[in-house]
């Protein structure tokens, strides 16, 4: 660990010396924690919590890599980003040149490098970690991934793109999420005329409606946006593919060459359990919607209604957990906790944010799980009954089996309840259109091509795999967007 000045100091040392770095010096450097707002400010504002490294703190951590030739942290990558080489131009400050390597495989550098799970993808794998026998101190990919990202932005080198010459061929995708952002950007480069048709007002999917600003400032992604619009890709919203128009007629009537689905895990899950359905008990989804896309924080400006809370229940242990709990805090809440039915070892959110969540003083409570919401007579929440669990063998999912304790019930007075038990796939698509193969849990079927049992219909991201992450979802929009570009150039 080392403040901002130390930092300083230090790289001055370094640099001063004439010998090249060995790796026993590498390892010697102290992993750079990156500054933060602090979290009593914090809990009362909507703005980004992790605020960077400064130039030093990224130059010293970019010295911390080893090098390694057989580069463990890459095949840890979902997409494969050639990490040691982006690092290496940091180290060396050509901030362009590490930038290029990451924008090669990844369309959005400075949202991956803000909520890719990386501590169990390419840091969960590396060499410096390993060494000193501490995962935590693996180098942080993600924040020199995100400072160079920023570095490009801020400094308003960020390029259009090159478009290639008009194909002639149109293509539509559905769902403007990553997957779909993605799919637009390649297929645009290649010249075909794409059309992004997208259910809300605004664009940018899960990435807009669902993670805060707090952790994704908005204009991030909007910059994204703004990027594909200017290179000619059309952004049609408020436009609802299956309600609007058919997905088929999109083929059929529309004139398009072919068509990508990209319309995310929209659907909330409930625990289908008595007083679910109590004023003052929302679906996650809603809940962070009102907020971010709707600008519910924005008190006084924001013609959004917000609903006043003072004691909230999150149940929940994933990232939608941890966010909606984090955002009722700053919506003005007094005391909120999170209610989890097995341990913080095995909650899904990322740890990072399960620390940042603490630091705001949310409570945790483990071992326990809703059985009913309980209401006044104006049929307001006003209780959850819980029940305590144990944990058992470990299921499916590797994690041990949370267990009931029978008689185990007590009571946790609420005014407030967010549901965040995961997301299944949207289902209007499927549903409205003839010959969509989906599996049981309703997601698309797609070939290793991202082809789905539909001719010239591709899908990618949420909708195929359920709820994933941002870098699959992009991952997958890539492959869907190559062979669409291979069909149409045939
Ligand atoms: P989405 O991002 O869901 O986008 C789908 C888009 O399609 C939406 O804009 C939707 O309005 C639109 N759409 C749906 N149906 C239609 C239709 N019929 N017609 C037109 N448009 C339609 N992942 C991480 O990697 N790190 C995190 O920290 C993280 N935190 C998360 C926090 C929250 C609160 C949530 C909900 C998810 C989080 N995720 C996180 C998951 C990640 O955001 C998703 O995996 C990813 O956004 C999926 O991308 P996608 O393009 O498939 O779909
Ligand atoms: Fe650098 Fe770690 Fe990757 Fe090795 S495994 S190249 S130390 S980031």
């Amino acid at each position: 660990m080392s403040t901002e000045r130390e930092a300083a100091d230090l790289l001055g040392e370094l640099e001063d010396r004439t010998e090249p770095l060995k790796a026993r010096d590498r390892l010697a450097i102290p992993p750079q924690e990156m500054p933060q707002q602090d979290p009593t400010l914090r809990r009362e504002n909507i703005r980004e919590v992790a605020l960077g490294y400064t130039e030093e703190q990224a130059l010293l951590e970019a010295n911390r890599c080893l090098q390694c030739k057989n580069a463990p942290c890459v095949k840890g990558c979902p997409v494969a980003i050639d990490i040691p080489g982006f690092i290496r131009r940091i180290a060396e400050r050509d901030y362009q040149g590490a930038v290029n390597i990451i924008k090669k495989t990844s369309l959005l550098p400075a949202v991956c490098g803000r909520v890719c799970p990386q501590e169990v993808q390419c840091q969960l794998t590396c060499t410096a970690g390993r060494s000193l026998k501490d995962a935590a101190k693996a180098v942080s990919v993600g924040r020199l991934e995100r400072f160079v990202a920023d570095w490009e932005r801020q400094t308003g080198r960020s390029q259009i793109p090159e478009v290639a010459p008009e194909t002639g061929r149109k293509v539509a995708v559905v769902g403007s999420g990553p997957a779909g952002l993605v799919v637009a950007a390649d297929l645009r480069r290649a010249g075909h005329s794409v059309t992004i048709f997208e259910a809300f007002h605004k664009p940018g999917g899960v990435m807009v409606y669902g993670i805060p600003e707090f952790r994704l400032p908005k204009r991030i992604v909007q910059k994204e946006i703004d990027t594909l619009t200017a290179m000619g890709v059309e952004i049609r919203t408020d436009y609802v593919v299956g309600k609007s128009r058919r997905l088929t007629d999109l083929l059929e009537k529309d004139g398009f060459d072919a068509v990508f689905i990209g319309s995310g895990a929209g659907l909330p899950r409930f625990l289908g359990i008595p007083g679910e359905n109590l004023v003052g008990v929302f679906s996650a989804n809603e809940y962070l919607t009102r907020a971010n896309l709707m600008r519910a924080y924005d008190r006084g400006r924001s013609e959004t209604p917000i609903y006043v809370s003072g004691r909230v229940a999150v149940l929940g242990g994933g990232n939608v957990a941890m966010d909606s709990a984090r955002m009722a805090l700053r919506l003005g809440a007094e005391e909120v906790s999170v209610i989890y039915r097995r341990t913080e070892k095995e909650m899904p959110a990322r740890m990072e944010e399960v620390a940042r969540a603490k630091e705001e003083g949310i409570r945790m409570s483990f071992l326990q799980n809703a059985k009913r919401f309980l209401g006044d007579e104006r049929g307001r929440v006003q209780a959850v009954e819980c029940l305590r669990y144990r944990l058992g063998e470990p299921d499916d999912s590797g994690r041990r089996r949370p267990i009931p304790i029978p008689g185990s019930e007590f009571t946790v007075e609420v005014d407030t309840v967010v549901v965040a038990v995961g997301n299944d796939s949207n289902p209007l698509i499927p549903r409205t259109t003839e010959g969509l193969d989906v599996n049981p849990k309703g997601n698309i079927i797609v070939n290793e091509k991202g082809e789905t049992s539909l001719k010239r219909v591709y899908a990618g991201g949420d909708i195929v795999l359920g709820s994933a992450t941002v870098i699959l979802a992009m991952g997958q929009g890539r492959r869907a967007a190559a062979s669409i570009n291979a069909l149409l150039v045939e």
